[in-house]
This record gives C-alpha cells, structure tokens and sequence, in this order.
C-alpha cells in the first residue's frame, strides 16, 4: 500500500463545499482507502493578490494507486468540480496537488515528487504538520522549513475554528 499527500486549495465559490467534495471523491475511489483531513485554514493569496482568500487543507491518504494514476485522479476530481465553476464562478475553484508519495522522487515536469513548492509555503507546511511531523524534504523536516518562513507568512494562514 502507498501513502501520499495531498495539497488541496478553493478561493471560489463555496469553499467547504469545495473542500468537502473534493475528500469525497477520494473516498468515492475504490483505490483509495484511508483519507486523514488536515485542520482547514484561510490563506492570503499568493502572487496574484487582488483575489479572494483560500481555503487550503492537506490529507494523508493510503492508496493502492500508482503515482501517475493518482494524479490522473487528482486531476479528475479538479475537472469534477471545474465543471460546476464554468457555469458559477470562473477560473478557480480547486487546485489539488501530490506533495508527497511514499519515499518517490520525481523530476518529470507532469509530476514533480516531492511537489516542489512545499518548503516555501506556510498553507502547505502548517496543514501537513497537523498530519504527520516526521515529514522530510532533502533530509530537513518540514518544521525547519516552518522556522524559515516570516513570522508575516505563518500570520497569514489562520486556522479555521469552529467550522464543522
Ligand atoms: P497547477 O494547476 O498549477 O497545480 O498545475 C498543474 C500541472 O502541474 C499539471 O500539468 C501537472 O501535470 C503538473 N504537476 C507537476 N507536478 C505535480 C504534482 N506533484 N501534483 C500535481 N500536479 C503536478
């Protein structure tokens, strides 16, 4: 059995719905069995800053899938709910990445394993800290890479209390 996780992210429409849709599908796969949620937490966007603010979560998930038949599903799963934003809300409404798949590294530009922007982004970091501490990239765990970050960046990703 695979272990990998997963970096999902909404700024559009309804962002728990989106959210939970999302974990939904990945239980919905017959190939995918445990899927362990992160807290949520509302992010200030990245780059392109005149958006609205994300919602971004990551889960751990057990999967008897091989890596580029789980991005296919990934991918699945954006087109599942990009369906609903052509017709609502335009171009955003969820982004769902492979972080991490077991002890793999990739450097095909289709599948980039360990997911390359994970060290520099405090949304990715915190979620993955709720879900498993141990976490390694190039030998440094990934609450070294939190201790890098600003303390402005770690402000800007606030836990959602009290959502469920
Ligand atoms: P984006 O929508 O910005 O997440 O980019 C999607 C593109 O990134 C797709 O063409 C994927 O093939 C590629 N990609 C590379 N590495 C990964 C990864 N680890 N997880 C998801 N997509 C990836």
């Amino acid at each position: 059995m695979n272990k990998a996780y997963l970096g999902i992210g909404t700024n559009m429409g309804n962002r728990f719905d989106n959210l939970s849709k999302a974990c939904e599908l990945l239980r919905d796969s017959d190939s995918i069995y445990e899927v362990k949620e992160s807290k949520l937490y509302e992010t200030k966007p990245w780059g392109y800053t005149e958006q609205a603010d994300f919602l971004n979560m990551c889960v751990e998930i057990e999967t008897e899938f091989e890596p580029y038949e789980l991005l296919e599903y990934c991918q699945k799963i954006e087109e599942e709910l990009h369906r609903k934003r052509i017709v609502h809300w335009g171009p955003r409404t969820i982004d769902v990445d492979i972080l991490f798949f077991n002890d793999v590294v990739s450097t095909d530009e289709r599948l980039l394993i360990p997911h390359p922007r994970i060290q520099d982004r405090a949304f990715v970091l915190i979620p993955l800290m709720d879900l498993n501490e141990e976490l390694l990239i190039n030998k440094k765990s990934i609450k070294e890479y939190l201790n890098l970050l600003s303390a402005k960046e770690i402000e800007e990703v606030k836990e959602l209390v009290g959502y469920e």
